[in-house]
């Protein structure tokens, strides 16, 4: 979210910046994808309740469809803001480029707190969107998706909102359904699952075993909970898990030295990812300081909470036996922090790259609705492992060859797939 210091599309902006000089855009193009494409802000009016009306503030960002339709979550938070929108609309755009998925780049929000909403309230929101964007948004122009403390239960109020409005059924509106009634199987797996696939690769690069190394992960919500349940399947041990206590107003870090045990911290776990701290102590794990999972002697980091994470103040803070980052969150690595993290050799594999699984089963998702025919979870995880792989190992080799951080080899990778796009298209 945009605090005082932090912004994340000035963030975006930079990271891209820095790519296009590498790549020596001309004018024009940089001009073209600094910026959205188009951007609509709107007023969704509700029903409370209690009978009071109250206005929630929507957005939706098309970064660029020049590669294909745009595709990108709806957050709902209290704290979003456009510029949060802007950046992760534009993060979008690299993250289906360098997957090398037909779709482009979008976000959506609404400024709200779904904690203090009851289910009414949130349909209403989600309905209050779509009628709002209906014109601009479809299966063949922007195709939403859940994003942060959106679900599937929403996906589906906006879809019935989308048909009702149509008089068609397009299920390929929206991704992120329930699965029976148009979701993929494979879906709620798929961004965590992802994220690990690409720290087995780079174990694989690094000539490390996985039950040879331990991890600390930033929250403990859907990408996180599937990225632990594949590492451990795999056999590595996580020590250190944290989550924003709802309550408190502050987050905390839990740490088990002997490995946390997944299911019993699911069972004492909130439906937004709050661990209860009480139970947990029960349990024998240590509540500790929000911020120490950063600071733990591991192997792997996964940041998966949100974005402005590791700065320039925390990052010196990183144990020298950090071998790999791994970013399941979209942007928690600041410009400056990559610089401490580029000098202490850790092997980075930035946000839409790691995070691209999520996407990736999304498009799965839309093909399979399109078709009307459903492929079976085996099927689809195969198909993610085949993608994502490919998308690092097209990005690990491009470093290779040029000596460049990860970050930038994927941008130049994106960015270039994207830039020729709008060029062979004659908008640039
Ligand atoms: P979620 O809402 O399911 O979980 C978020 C977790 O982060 C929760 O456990 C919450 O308690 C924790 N958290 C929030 N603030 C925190 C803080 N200050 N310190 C520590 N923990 C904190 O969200 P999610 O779907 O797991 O998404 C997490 C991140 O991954 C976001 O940046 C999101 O944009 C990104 N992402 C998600 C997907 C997806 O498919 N879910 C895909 C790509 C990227």
């Amino acid at each position: 979210m945009e605090t005082k210091s932090f912004n994340a599309f000035k963030m975006a902006q930079q990271q891209f910046d820095h790519a296009a000089d590498i790549l020596e855009l001309d004018e024009a193009t940089r001009d073209f994808l600094r910026n959205p494409m188009r951007e609509f802000h709107f007023n969704i009016s509700i029903t409370m309740d209690d009978g009071s009306k109250k206005i929630f503030r929507g957005f939706r960002s098309m970064h660029n469809d020049s590669r294909g339709p745009a595709k990108g979550g709806i957050r709902f938070h209290p704290q979003e803001t456009i510029d949060t929108v802007r950046a992760l609309s534009m993060w979008m755009t690299w993250k289906t480029s360098v997957a090398d998925i037909p779709l482009g780049g979008g976000k959506g929000g609404v400024i709200c707190d779904p904690h203090n909403l009851s289910l009414r309230e949130q349909e209403q929101i989600c309905r209050g969107w779509v009628r709002q964007i209906y014109k601009n948004v479809g299966p063949f122009t922007d195709i939403p998706a859940p994003d942060v403390m959106t679900n599937p239960q929403h996906m589906l109020w906006m879809l019935d909102e989308y048909e009702t409005i149509s008089g068609q059924k397009q299920p390929g509106f929206i991704t992120g359904k329930p699965v029976g009634m148009g979701g993929s199987l494979g879906r709620t797996e798929a961004t965590g699952y992802g994220v690990i696939i690409t720290v087995r690769e780079a174990l694989k690069k690094l000539k490390l075993k996985t039950k040879d190394t331990t991890m600390s992960l930033q929250g403990f919500g859907n990408v996180s909970q599937y990225a632990i349940e594949l590492y451990t399947q795999m056999g590595g041990k996580v020590i250190c898990v944290s989550c924003w206590d709802q309550k408190d107003q502050k987050s905390y870090s839990f740490k088990k030295e002997s490995g946390i045990e997944l299911s019993e911290l699911q069972g004492i776990t909130d439906q937004f990812g709050g661990i209860d701290k009480e139970k947990a102590k029960d349990l024998g794990y240590e509540v500790l300081d929000g911020n120490v999972w950063l600071e733990q002697d591991v192997d792997i980091l996964v940041p998966a909470a949100l974005e402005n994470q590791i700065t320039q103040e925390n990052a010196n803070k990183i144990s020298s036996r950090v071998k790999i980052i791994s970013e399941g969150a979209n942007g928690p690595t600041t410009p400056d922090a990559d610089k401490v993290i580029k000098d202490k050799g850790i092997f980075m594999i930035p946000d839409f790259l790691a995070n691209a699984g999520g996407v990736i089963c999304s498009y799965f998702e839309q093909v399979q609705c399109n078709m009307n025919y459903f492929w079976s979870k085996d099927e689809v995880l195969g198909k993610l492992d085949q993608k994502m792989t490919f998308a690092f190992n097209a990005v690990t080799q491009f470093a290779d060859k040029h000596d460049l951080y990860m970050r930038d080899a994927a941008y130049i990778i994106a960015v270039e797939r994207v830039s020729k796009a709008c060029k062979s298209r004659g908008w640039v």
